[in-house]
């Protein structure tokens, strides 16, 4: 019941301020795939800000999969020149190949085959099977990360362990929006519990928070 009111809470605040990006248009359910793929290829390293541009560019170059697979190196290195970290366009073309090859054009839907593709590890995989299958996952990016520390006040270095902050991520609870409520937690974290002077008093679970109850505590 607690969960479902934070789960509720969050998902009613981000229908209202959720920003306008391009990998989260409405599309099918294929395309949704290819966009989700690619766009947490290219955020693995890099600012949404700076992503928006080279996602629109890419897409308009190389539609799918299929096309990705067999593009030119040169091109496809061109495409992404200015994003940094080459491995990760390799990769990503490595990927397109052996899901075009292996998996009959399709991202497979379960995490062991995800993370058997190049580039695919355990984060970039639980955020493929919440946002482009809508699965109940919540993946643990640096935003989550931080509204679950914050949230449940965890400090020490044993609080704040992977999987101490893995355990209690089900406070969060599930929706059967699992898609937009993955992706609503981390814009909570993107856009209000910033990494510095979080937007607290528009918070939408503020109420609960343990770190906001100990007002004038410094966040970090
Ligand atoms: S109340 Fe403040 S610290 Fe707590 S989750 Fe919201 S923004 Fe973060």
């Amino acid at each position: 019941m607690k969960e479902l009111i934070i789960t509720n809470k969050i998902l009613n605040w981000y229908d209202i301020h959720k920003r306008t990006l391009p990998w989260r248009k409405k599309t099918s359910l294929n395309k949704k795939q290819y966009y989700t793929l690619v766009s947490e290829f290219m955020l693995q390293q890099t600012q949404v800000a700076t992503v928006i541009p080279y996602f629109n560019r890419f897409i308009k170059h190389i539609p799918n999969l299929e096309v990705l697979a067999k593009y030119d190196d040169q091109k496809l290195i061109k495409l992404w020149e200015g994003l940094g970290y080459y491995s990760r366009v390799k990769n990503l073309k490595k990927t397109a190949q052996i899901v075009v090859k292996d998996f009959n054009k399709n991202l497979p839907d379960n995490i062991l085959d995800l993370k058997s593709l190049p580039g695919i590890g355990d984060y970039t995989s639980s955020a493929i099977m919440a946002i482009a299958f809508n699965k109940p996952i919540i993946p643990l990016d640096g935003n989550i990360e931080r509204v679950l520390k914050r949230y449940l006040y965890l400090k020490n270095e044993n609080q704040i362990h992977k999987d101490n902050l893995i355990k209690h991520k089900k406070i969060f609870g599930t929706s059967l929006r699992s898609s937009d409520y993955a992706q609503a937690l981390m814009e909570l974290g993107a856009l209000i519990c910033k990494p510095i002077n979080p937007y607290c008093e528009r918070c939408p679970v503020s109420g609960k928070c343990k770190s906001f109850k100990k007002k004038g505590f410094c966040f970090d």
